[in-house]
């Protein structure tokens, strides 16, 4: 009698466990679940101020707008292609704010594409001693050197000083304009321009060593970092980490796998020395190549962050290590569209992360050759575009938090910038309020 009793009991148990006790939802479940989506999103479990509460409700009201906007005329812009979405871009209200919002950190970017290449066109190809060449596939080189360079390659037959060759040219604005061509990848065509990853990348590639030669000169080289600093700076980023370039860098695609330089990557662990890892990887959409697998193979390394990752939705695994030990993925909006990753960016695979609340920061890779300036560009993308309607006030300031948090300042400096980042937003909120006083008026 007992025995069958106890039979019973855990019978029961087992029923409850695998069918009876499990949580089936029904419609009257729909506000509770819809609350559980919201907190789990980035920024979702922040708490508001009642301030940050007003401009959110501002703020959301002027996003709802340009979405409505977007819908009616079929003119997204983070549905388009950044060189045609950008004065768009520029037009719209919800870009004003985010301007003016303190964004933190950068922390993905290369140093030869930070400062918007028009300056580069305008003071160091205007310096003296700068020589040009045309390459016979369109692009050109400089060097500077008190006489014709003697550097000849297959590529560089020819040289011309800058300041004569300028003097004999009808048109001198429009010359200028197709050295900044040169310098970026921006074109009114890109799609005609850009057929393939490996076309635009080779190009991509080129205009990098084209902005190299200029920006290595010395005189050139302290101003060129001080103006991107300052360029950074007014759009209100309080901090930036670049990485530095060795050529060849490039399409990770073309390259080797980390996995391929592993024994090497290894060295300052068995040397005993820690030394952070800052590893682009998985910026593909080749899905099981040795180099769609650097993401995984990237946090083995013992990454401190995942550069781009945008291939990590692929990789499960990958996936839930990197949230389980907190290393971000840098998410950079603009590179990925204009590189061929992803067309619409409400498609983004970076989408699904910020639903799920995966650690992340938005940067901007090299604003510079894409024609942006900053990284408010990004955050209006990753904002109106990867977020969409869920994206809020909270997940802006988390994502500026993030971008602190994860950076590779010390401890101390964390503490000091969010101090300097805290009152900057504070500032930030006032102005917000102030500006829709005015509209109000
Ligand atoms: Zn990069």
């Amino acid at each position: 009698m007992t025995g069958s009793w106890i039979t019973r009991a855990v019978f029961s148990i087992w029923f409850c466990l695998l069918a009876v006790c499990r949580f089936i939802p029904t419609l009257h479940d729909r506000d509770e679940l819809m609350k559980v989506e919201q907190f789990e999103f980035t920024g979702g479990n922040l708490l508001s101020t009642e301030k940050e509460i007003r401009v959110n409700d501002i703020l959301m009201k002027i996003k709802r707008e340009e979405v409505a906007e977007g819908m009616e005329t079929g003119k997204f812009p983070p549905a388009m292609h950044f060189f045609r979405a950008k004065q768009l871009i520029e037009q719209s209200r919800v870009f004003d704010i985010l301007k003016k919002m303190p964004k933190g950190a950068a922390l993905h970017l290369h140093d030869y594409a930070l400062l918007n290449a028009e300056w580069l066109v305008k003071n160091a190809t205007y310096l003296p001693n700068c020589y040009i060449c045309f390459t016979a596939a369109g692009g050109t080189r400089f060097h500077f050197s008190l006489r014709s360079p003697q550097k000849r390659s297959a590529k560089c037959l020819q040289w011309a000083l800058l300041e004569k060759y300028r003097r004999q040219l009808k048109n001198v604005t429009e010359f200028d304009n197709s050295l900044y061509r040169n310098l970026t990848l921006v074109t009114e065509n890109p799609e005609e321009a850009y057929p393939s990853q490996n076309v635009i990348w080779r190009r991509f590639e080129d205009a990098f060593k084209a902005a190299s030669d200029l920006i290595s000169y010395a005189p050139v080289f302290k101003t060129y970092f001080y103006e991107a600093l300052r360029e950074f700076l007014l759009d209100n980023v309080l901090y930036i980490e670049i990485r530095a370039l060795l050529h060849p860098v490039g399409q990770e695609d073309a390259g080797h796998s980390l996995w391929y330089f592993k024994n090497e990557l290894l060295i300052p662990k068995e040397a005993g020395v820690s030394l952070p890892f800052f590893f682009h990887a998985g910026e593909t959409d080749f899905e099981g190549t040795s180099v769609d697998e650097n993401v995984l193979d990237a946090l083995l390394l013992n990454t401190s962050r995942i550069g781009h990752g945008y291939s990590i939705n692929k990789h499960p695994t990958a996936r839930r290590i990197s949230r389980e030990f907190n290393v971000p993925l840098e998410i950079c909006p603009i590179s990925n569209q204009v590189l061929l990753l992803v067309t619409d960016l409400r498609n983004h695979p970076a989408a699904s992360l910020m639903a799920d609340g995966h650690p992340m920061v938005i940067s901007a890779d090299d604003p510079a050759a894409f024609g942006a300036r900053g990284l408010s560009y990004d955050f209006y993308e990753a904002f109106m575009g990867i977020g969409g309607l869920k994206a809020e006030l909270t997940t802006l300031k988390q994502l500026a938090l993030s971008s602190i948090k994860y950076s590779a300042m010390s401890v101390e400096m964390k503490v000091e910038s969010i101090k300097l980042w805290l009152r900057k937003w504070d500032e930030f909120l006032d102005k917000v309020l102030n500006m829709s006083m005015w509209d109000e008026l």
